[in-house]
């Protein structure tokens, strides 16, 4: 009998603590909420890209502004994209610069899976802001954001990493003149001995069984080496030896589009506007020569050359393109918008060039003007974050 009253108790005790540990467990799951999405109050839409929807928000305890970027989970079968597993491994890790827009937190959803990327607040990305400017920027106003971008990604490509796709959309602009590169979904790191070849991120161990000579299994590990996507870079800012097919493309493919930005901003015009990529092939020759085996060694042998058709045209026409731009300028333009990638400057080489220290100088950030944004309308049709809760 009393054995058995000890074995009651003991059951007693042991519900009692499950219970207690399922209500702890209630409580930190109601905290984390509190952490999450509810902590923000959704003002409007910003903008929806190619891998989620951007929202303006407002912490509710500290008032400050945020944009909240959703993760796109629909077209994952597994879970988080990959896009948003590298975005997030670069910014948390190895990003902290005033040019890089800086990745506050990641939250939950209140459904399970959604995920949302809580980032600093930016008024403007330059895509829409060119756009919906009365007059262009002045060429101090230029040199004052493309000196910030190369500065994001000088410290980008010091750290080993690649944005792999520098565009105007990408490139966002705060209220006090601050150019923050975002966008880090196709983003990734190179080894600096291997640059240029394969790289071990997308290096892909293989075990395979084997027979040996006495008939034995064993184990063989084969090593296959992947080598870089050919689809990066949105058309208008891709490097030639992207389009030319090269797989083993190095980081210097951001130098090319960064002079793309840099063009398109004197030119208030994008410099490359191509369809496909013929067309985008056609229109840089036209603009700086054909390449060809002495300026551009091995380029005869990338694997689009002998499929594209490529015309006799020795010029290079920028200083027609840009007939009011000082020749530091063309010259600068022209090492950034180098063919052979071995040959065309870095970002230090760019930040040191002598344009920028031509008038007219680069407008200090705090001297660049302020425009409205264009985000503030709140639309208060749709369910907030795009989910019930
Ligand atoms: P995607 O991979 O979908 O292109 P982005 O990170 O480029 O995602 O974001 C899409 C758009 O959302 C940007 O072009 C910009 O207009 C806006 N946006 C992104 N991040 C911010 C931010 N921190 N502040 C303001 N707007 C932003
Ligand atoms: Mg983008």
């Amino acid at each position: 009998m009393q054995t058995q009253r000890c074995l009651r108790d003991i059951r007693r005790t042991l519900r009692k603590m499950r219970e207690e540990q399922q209500q702890q467990q209630q409580q930190q799951q109601q905290q984390q909420q509190q952490q999450s999405l509810s902590m923000y109050e959704k003002l409007g839409r910003i903008g929806e890209g190619t891998y989620g929807v951007v929202y303006r928000a407002r912490d509710k305890k500290t008032n400050e502004i945020v944009a909240l970027k959703k993760v796109r989970m629909d077209r994952e079968k597994d879970g988080v994209p990959i896009t948003t597993l590298r975005e997030v491994r670069i910014l948390q890790h190895c990003c902290s610069h005033e040019n890089i827009v800086h990745l506050m937190r990641v939250v939950q959803g209140n459904q399970l899976n959604n995920v949302f990327l809580v980032f600093e607040y930016c008024e403007h990305d330059l895509a829409s802001l060119l756009d919906n400017m009365r007059q262009p920027f002045l060429e101090s106003e230029s040199k004052c954001l493309i000196v910030q971008l190369l500065k994001a990604v000088e410290y980008l490509h010091d750290r080993w990493i690649m944005h792999r796709d520098l565009k105007l959309s990408n490139l966002l602009l705060n209220n006090r003149g601050e150019l923050k590169l975002c966008d880090f979904g196709l983003a990734r790191s190179f080894e600096p001995e291997r640059e240029g070849e394969e790289e071990s991120d997308e290096e892909i161990e293989e075990e395979e069984d084997e027979e040996d000579d006495n008939g034995k299994k064993r184990r063989r590990r084969k090593k296959r080496q992947m080598c870089y996507t050919p689809k990066v870079v949105t058309l208008w800012y891709r490097a030639p030896e992207v389009l030319f097919g090269d797989d083993a493309y190095t980081a210097s493919i951001d130098i090319w589009a960064a002079g793309c930005v840099l063009a398109e901003f004197l030119k208030h015009d994008p410099l490359f506007p191509g369809k496909t990529e013929v067309t985008q092939l056609e229109l840089i020759f036209k603009l700086l020569g054909a390449p060809n085996e002495r300026i551009w060694p091995g380029w005869s042998k990338l694997p689009n050359v002998g499929t594209t058709l490529v015309p006799e045209q020795p010029y290079n026409y920028l200083e027609h393109e840009f007939p009011n731009l000082h020749q530091r300028g063309i010259d600068l333009l022209n090492l950034m918008l180098t063919y052979d990638p071995k040959r065309r400057c870095s970002a230090k080489d760019a930040l040191a060039h002598p344009y920028f220290k031509t008038q007219p100088r680069p407008k200090l950030k705090s001297e660049m003007p302020s425009f409205p944004t264009l985000h503030s309308r709140v639309n208060k049709n749709e369910n907030d974050f795009g989910e019930k809760f």
